[in-house]
């Protein structure tokens, strides 16, 4: 959001630069390490699979689904889909990705309470998210400091949102981790290449927080210079 001749555009700059250098980082770790074949010779749906069935959710279905980075858990399917560069790929990175998307699944069956809550609010997410905006500069604009109030409280909502997408995704990427090494899927000397891609797939979701927050924060100088 661009409001004209407002300052606290400043603000969400850093924010700005994290982001874009995240989505770098994303994309040149996971092209390095989708180049360096796994030797033990699984491909990203095969350790899903056996991920899966190792906890019993033999019911999940590993699916392939178009595009690049888009893998994800669904968690009202029960479907695990993995982009093209992951599903059929013995890579590093493929691997790394597989096992980290089965994560979310595991964090579902075992009702994670982060996983949980984020979920259920998804819908006001969307909705506070949409209408959040437009309400806050309609109430700056026409002098109506409550719509900026209402515009504020949706927002907070989106904000909270993000910041509880952090321990899910962490906590992902960490099981995903300790299953590739225990489940003997990568080697030692491979392993640090996985850790690298959800490393910095982590960071995108950081640099969405930071944003999320800084904007709050603008919202409410915003908010306060009117009154
Ligand atoms: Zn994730």
């Amino acid at each position: 959001m661009y409001l004209y001749n407002d300052p606290t555009f400043l603000l969400v700059i850093p924010a700005l630069i994290l982001a874009f250098f995240a989505q770098w980082k994303v994309k040149s770790t996971f092209d390095k390490y989708s180049k360096v074949a796994c030797s033990r010779g699984y491909t990203g749906a095969s350790v899903a699979r056996y991920i899966l069935d190792d906890y019993r959710l033999q019911d999940i279905a590993v699916e392939s689904v178009r595009g690049e980075l888009t893998d994800h858990y669904d968690p009202k399917a029960r479907k695990l889909r993995l982009s093209d560069p992951v599903y059929g790929s013995n890579s590093i990175a493929a691997l790394g990705v597989a096992a980290h998307e089965a994560g979310h699944a595991i964090q579902d069956a075992k009702g994670y309470a982060p996983i949980k809550l984020r979920n259920g609010m998804v819908p006001v997410t969307n909705l506070g998210s949409t209408l959040a905006f437009p309400l806050f500069i309609l109430g700056m604009f026409a002098g109506l400091p409550v719509f900026m109030d209402i515009g504020i409280v949706l927002f907070s909502l989106a904000v909270v949102f993000s910041v509880l997408t952090l321990p899910v995704e962490f906590n992902a990427s960490a099981r995903a981790i300790r299953v590739l090494a225990d489940g003997h899927f990568l080697t030692e000397k491979e392993l640090p290449g996985a850790k690298a891609v959800l490393n910095a797939a982590a960071l995108t979701y950081v640099a969405a927080t930071a944003m999320a927050v800084l904007n709050l924060v603008r919202l409410l100088l915003l908010r306060n210079s009117r009154d």
